[in-house]
């Protein structure tokens, strides 16, 4: 096994295990729903905008282990962001998990998401591990519900 998918095991269990920002904004500027029926992962995203920045961004749902942890870090990485460069975040961890995007040849703003390469190895996990990035996507551009199929 890579020190990526052990460093890739490592993250999604500490993330799952304490989910960071899993709370609801009151009265949040955006939010949406994201749904993986394949999995069952259902998730909120809530986001509160400072002019065009992303000044707090949060999940509440269930789901399993990879769809929580990946909103986990989303949301760490995602604020203080503007939404341009969240767009450009997305597209690159979208790219990223398709097997579109090698993270260790290309450059990226990926920083520690780069972990969810790992993903790769587990086609069915493709869509939990990107379900939070679609909700805040959607969130972002006024659509209130999304799902992965
Ligand atoms: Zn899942």
């Amino acid at each position: 096994m890579s020190e990526l998918s052990e460093l890739y095991q490592e993250v999604i269990l500490d993330h799952n295990k304490n989910p960071r920002n899993f709370r609801e904004i009151e009265n949040p500027d955006k939010q949406a729903d994201g749904n993986n029926p394949l999995c069952g992962d259902q998730l909120k995203v809530y986001v509160t905008l400072d002019g065009d920045t992303v000044s707090d961004v949060s999940f509440t749902g269930s789901g399993c282990a990879i769809s929580k942890a990946s909103a986990s870090m989303m949301t760490q990485v995602l604020k203080g962001k503007s939404r341009l460069e969240a767009e450009v975040l997305f597209d690159e961890f979208h790219r990223m998990v398709t097997g579109k995007l090698d993270p260790e040849t290309e450059d990226t703003h990926l920083g520690k998401l780069r972990i969810f390469a790992g993903v790769l190895e587990f086609p069915a996990r493709v869509k939990c591990a990107s379900l939070s990035w679609h909700t805040v996507n959607a969130a972002l551009n006024g659509e209130g519900e999304v799902s992965t199929e």
